[in-house]
């Protein structure tokens, strides 16, 4: 780890910091990054940013799996503030959203900021200096504030199949690709049928000899309206900036509406269910298949995916869909329903371990109280980015900040500028911490739950977005404006203000 190194901006800084960093950022991924440039904007140059690899990107540069590109649009899926007009795609393949990331990342010469291969394993607030204490790669800093940019999704989870160390040939998942891997002409076991899997799958079936897909619960999905940039309408977003702009306007416009049928059941669903439901038809037409790939639950209840190509896949001759869970793993392969399957490889994608939140690492704050310990009885934050007895800690993408049917960018550009105006007012008011106020937390999950009983998510099918209490701590009831207008003004009066 580099030596701290402490800048200083006259615009605003007039108090020496008493931490090594004012601001320590654990990640650099879209929301880690995305803070740093708002830091910057306010005139915060003593910020460090805590990577536990050894590149930027987060989820972009750990999916790269064949296949994998993002769901929401490019235009909506960037920062608003650093538009790209040169996406060739208007959902872009995971590659290029990396190197959108890796450009950000030189343009605003953040990696001099960047710590990387220091993963943070605790940080420790000290009350009386107002500072937290940070161990990371084995080091310990300290910093006046720190914000959890750690993503929600981003360990692999394997389920603890019985025999799954058995199993004599190869193992990926799908979070954690390598171009090196070569599936030319084998029989490959792909185990999920989610998110990561609707991609993988078209994507590999020409080349290997065959597949077998065990899907346990099918998805809603519907038509991609995915089509190629063409050079000339990109060369029209150089030259006027404000048509993309307003393009995006248009897509998040429609994603807004989208949350009609997405978070609420509503007649819009019920259209958007048979939309999905001709999906199936246009494409299969195996009676057996249909059935197994019908949904029995309401859409929107698990997350909606869109595809034009894993029906099409699931028509073809090497790809088998077996509409079961994996029971056990032989040394051969995967058994379902008691049939053994002969296979070379098997590819989990099979999603990631329970939302991370603000914090994958240990967290001690007021008082000694850990942060564990208090999740573990309920998984709570103020709007999502601070929580009561945790002073001066910020969170990118807490809980019940998810969105179901928009960008996620959406909701974290709107936390970064709420973390952006109480790190300044910190600054300019010295203050040593501020610790969100506990009725403030209790109004804001009180409102969560009341709400949460009006969404589709609790409307009974299993999915990641509720935890073992069947409690939806991950996405926000509502419409992303909603949230956005909630987090508009930093509010010091929701807080308790120690100098
Ligand atoms: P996922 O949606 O959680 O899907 C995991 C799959 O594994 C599901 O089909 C699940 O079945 C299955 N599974 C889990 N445990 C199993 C077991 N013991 N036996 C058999 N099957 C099992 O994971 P993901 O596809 O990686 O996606 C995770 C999230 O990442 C998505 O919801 C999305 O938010 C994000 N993502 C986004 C994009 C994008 O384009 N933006 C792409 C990929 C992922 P059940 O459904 O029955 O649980």
């Amino acid at each position: 780890m580099q030596t701290a190194t402490l800048e200083r901006n006259t615009a605003v800084r007039t108090k020496a910091p008493k931490a090594d960093y004012y601001v320590g950022i654990v990640g650099s991924g879209f929301s880690g990054l995305g803070m740093a440039i708002r830091l910057r904007e306010a005139g915060i140059n003593s910020f460090a940013i805590f990577e536990a690899a050894d590149e930027v990107g987060g989820t972009w540069r750990d999916n790269v799996y064949p296949g994998a590109a993002c769901d929401v649009p490019s235009h909506l899926y960037s920062y608003s503030f650093e538009q790209n007009p040169n996406w060739s795609r208007m959902f872009a393949r995971s590659n290029e959203i990396q190197n959108y990331i890796l450009e950000i990342a030189e343009k605003h010469n953040l990696r001099p900021h960047i710590h990387f291969n220091s993963k943070v394993e605790q940080a420790v607030f000290n009350e009386d200096k107002g500072i937290w204490e940070v161990t990371a790669g084995g080091k310990t800093v300290t910093a006046n504030i720190i914000v959890s940019a750690v993503g929600a999704l981003s360990q692999p989870a394997i389920p603890e199949i019985k025999g799954r160390e058995k199993f004599k040939g190869d193992t990926y998942h799908t979070a954690r690709w390598s171009d090196d891997i070569n599936l030319k002409g084998k029989k490959v076991a792909v185990i999920g049928s989610g998110a990561s899997a609707i991609q993988l799958v078209p994507a590999i079936a020409p080349e290997v000899k065959e597949l077998t897909v065990f899907q346990r619960t099918p998805s809603w999905i519907v038509p991609k309206a995915d089509y190629e940039i063409t050079e000339s309408e990109q060369q029209l977003y150089r030259q006027f900036p404000v048509l993309q702009r307003m393009r995006r306007l248009a897509i998040y416009g429609i994603t807004e509406l989208l949350a009609t049928a997405i978070v609420y059941d509503s007649p819009m669903t019920t259209l958007l269910q048979q939309l999905a439901t001709w999906n199936i038809e246009r494409y299969i037409k195996d009676p057996e298949l249909r059935r197994k790939v019908t949904p029995k639950y309401r859409l929107g209840c698990k997350r909606m995916l869109i595809s034009n190509d894993w029906y099409p896949a699931l028509n073809r001759e090497n790809v088998h869909l077996v509409d079961r869970g994996v029971d056990e793993i032989t040394e051969n392969g995967p058994v379902a329903d008691g049939h053994e399957y002969d296979v070379d490889v098997i590819i989990w994608a099979t999603g990631f371990e329970p939302p991370a939140y603000g914090a994958p690492f240990s967290v001690t704050g007021l008082n000694s109280r850990k942060l564990e310990d208090d999740w573990a009885e309920a998984i709570e934050a103020y709007r999502g980015v601070t929580i009561t007895g945790y002073p001066n800690m910020f969170m990118l993408m807490g809980p019940n900040t998810g969105p179901g049917h928009t960008s996620v960018l959406v909701y974290t550009e709107a936390q970064m500028k709420y973390i952006q105006q109480a790190v300044k007012l910190m600054y300019e008011k010295d203050i040593r911490y501020l610790n969100v106020k506990d009725e403030k937390q209790r109004e804001f999950n009180k409102f969560i739950d009341d709400r949460m009983k009006l969404t589709t998510w609790t409307s009974g099918c299993n999915s990641w977005y509720l935890n073992e209490s069947g409690k939806n701590t991950t996405l926000y009831p509502g419409f992303a404006s909603e949230y956005v207008l909630g987090v508009r003004n930093f509010n010091l009066s929701d807080y308790e203000v120690e100098y």
